[in-house]
């Protein structure tokens, strides 16, 4: 019995909500089958899936089973290929098939794509099946192919819509997309949280009202941004990165950040655009610190070169008695020293940002150590300053980069000084803890103010930029120095009082650290040459 118009139009119906009802489109299958076969009267029917074009898989059967084992191959060869191959439906008459009924199959094809096929099979209880019945199949095929590839298409469209979810709000970045005229339509939730200002009122505003161009020594952003709004009007292909911008923020303080721009294209027709927005304050800090770093530096360095050439001049314009010419010289010595001291701690910073400070191990005496690093300063300093040392024990021993450790004591007995009135006292004292060496450095001085002690060690940092005829970089470098060694360094300090530098360091240096090389003790003369 033929299916009239509105019972194939129910079973459509029935098969589609089948399909859709359920997550999996595997179960749906089987009760779908059973409505199909229901209706065209078969005893028994199964659907395989093309995962493509020579891999079938049972998706779902019923009934009667399809017994592969039983049938002649020929008939399989055959029946397989009307379907598979010719992507045509197929009526087999029942003798061939060894069915009473006969067997009808039909492909599921959406377009051109073969997704798979249908065959059902007809016990002897009714009469076999006709061609009409078969066409009949093949129009279902085409229905239920499209309701597949539908149900198909949505999940993998949710999953893809969730796999871009997760990826936009773990996104260290902000992320914005916006309309061809520049009004947000989404964005994700570091956009949202660095920007400070509500999902409702986001909506309804232009990207240029939250981002602005920043000034930059090479790159134009404001034109960059212009071109991206050109583009989306003009539906050209866009795409641009590392542009230069601030963050408009609520609390009035801009942030620096740097855009990315690109349009969204889709079938060649621009959609909008996709903004990706990153926080930039430290490269923004950096970039700041670098200019005044260049300043200071060349400030610096030419400070003494100025005064060396001057003094230089005035020996060689003059015949000056030798009582005055050695103070001279003293002073053009000063200065020379204070030049290599600058350039030493240049090389050494970009040696420690770079990761390249190694450390050469070797066994030596604290005391001997301490000595030579305060010396230099006893003499230097005899008319002015007393400066006192303690070793305990005396006799105590480390293992560590010898040079660093001196040039560590070197650093903070020369603050210790330079930021100590004439008559302060500095004391330098060594003291063995369990597996430790404790180092301390005090003075009299004028202290650090309790606000400048968070960034005392950072670079460039200067408590008073008048006073210091430094670079910034003596306390970085002695940080990283003593990190280096796996040691740690404070400060206590009070304004006009006097500050106190403390410093740990392993008794014992272990050997294998990055960069770290063993010496083989006693072989100074192996030691390379600092440059100092
Ligand atoms: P600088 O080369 O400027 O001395 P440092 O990194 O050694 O650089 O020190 C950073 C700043 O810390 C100094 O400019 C100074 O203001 C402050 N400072 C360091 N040591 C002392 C100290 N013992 N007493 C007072 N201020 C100090």
């Amino acid at each position: 019995m033929p299916l009239t118009s509105a019972q194939l139009h129910s079973l459509l119906a029935s098969v589609a909500a089948e399909i859709g009802k359920t997550r999996e489109t595997g179960s749906g299958l089987t009760q779908a089958l059973e409505l199909i076969a229901e209706h065209l009267g078969a005893t028994g029917g199964m659907i395989l899936r093309a995962e493509d074009p020579t891999t079938l898989r049972l998706a779902a059967q019923i009934g009667d089973t399809w017994d592969e084992e039983q049938l002649p191959a020929a008939f399989m060869d055959i029946t397989y290929a009307e379907v598979f191959r010719y992507h045509r439906a197929t009526l087999v008459p029942p003798n061939a098939a060894g069915y009473p009924g006969g067997v009808i199959g039909a492909p599921l094809t959406v377009g051109e794509r073969q997704i798979g096929g249908i065959f059902l099979i007809r016990g002897p209880e009714r009469l076999p099946f006709d061609e009409e019945e078969r066409d009949t199949l093949q129009l279902i095929c085409l229905a239920l192919a499209i309701q597949i590839e539908s149900r198909e298409e949505s999940r993998r469209t949710s999953a893809r819509r969730a796999e871009l979810e997760a990826v936009h709000s773990s996104m260290v970045d902000g992320l914005l997309v916006v309309d061809v005229r520049g009004y947000i339509s989404t964005f994700n939730e570091t956009f949202k949280r660095v920007c400070q200002v509500p999902s409702y009122e986001l909506y309804g505003l232009r990207w240029s009202h939250l981002i602005g161009p920043r000034a930059h020594p090479t790159i134009d952003a404001g034109q960059m941004m212009e071109s991206f709004m050109d583009a989306m009007a003009g539906g050209e292909p866009f795409v641009t990165t590392g542009c230069p911008a601030y963050l408009k923020q609520p609390d009035g303080v801009d942030m620096p950040v740097t855009v990315g721009l690109a349009a969204i294209e889709e079938n060649g027709k621009i959609m909008g655009g996709v903004i990706n927005v990153r926080d930039a304050t430290v490269e923004a800090q950096l970039e700041r610190l670098k200019d005044d770093f260049i300043a200071t530096v060349s400030h610096e360095l030419k400070t003494p070169l100025t005064t060396i050439s001057g003094f230089v001049e005035l020996v060689r314009n003059h015949e000056l008695p030798r009582t005055e010419v050695i103070p001279i010289f003293d002073l053009i010595l000063d200065e020379c020293r204070r030049l290599g001291r600058m350039i030493t701690d240049l090389l050494d910073l970009s040696k420690i940002q770079s990761g390249l400070l190694s450390l050469h191990l070797e066994k030596f005496s604290v005391a001997k150590m301490v000595e030579q690093a305060v010396r230099p300063f006893r003499m230097r300093y005899r008319d002015t300053h007393t400066i006192k040392v303690e070793i305990t024990p005396p006799s105590g021993t480390m293992v560590a980069d010898r040079d660093r450790i001196v040039q560590i004591l070197v650093n903070l007995v020369g603050n210790a000084v330079k930021y100590s009135p004439a008559g302060g006292e500095v004391t330098v004292k060594a003291q063995k803890l369990k597996s430790e060496w404790e180092f301390t450095v005090a003075d009299q001085g004028m202290g650090i103010p309790e606000a400048a002690l968070p960034r005392l060690f950072g670079r460039f940092f200067r408590v008073n930029e008048q006073q210091s005829s430094g670079s910034g970089l003596g306390l970085f470098i002695t940080k990283s120095l003593v990190e280096r060694h796996g040691g740690r360094i404070s400060v206590t300090s009070q304004d006009g009082v006097g500050s106190t530098f403390l410093v740990r360091l392993p008794a014992t240096t272990v050997e294998g650290a990055v960069g770290v090389e063993m010496l083989e003790t006693g072989k100074s003369a192996g030691r390379r040459a600092r440059g100092q």
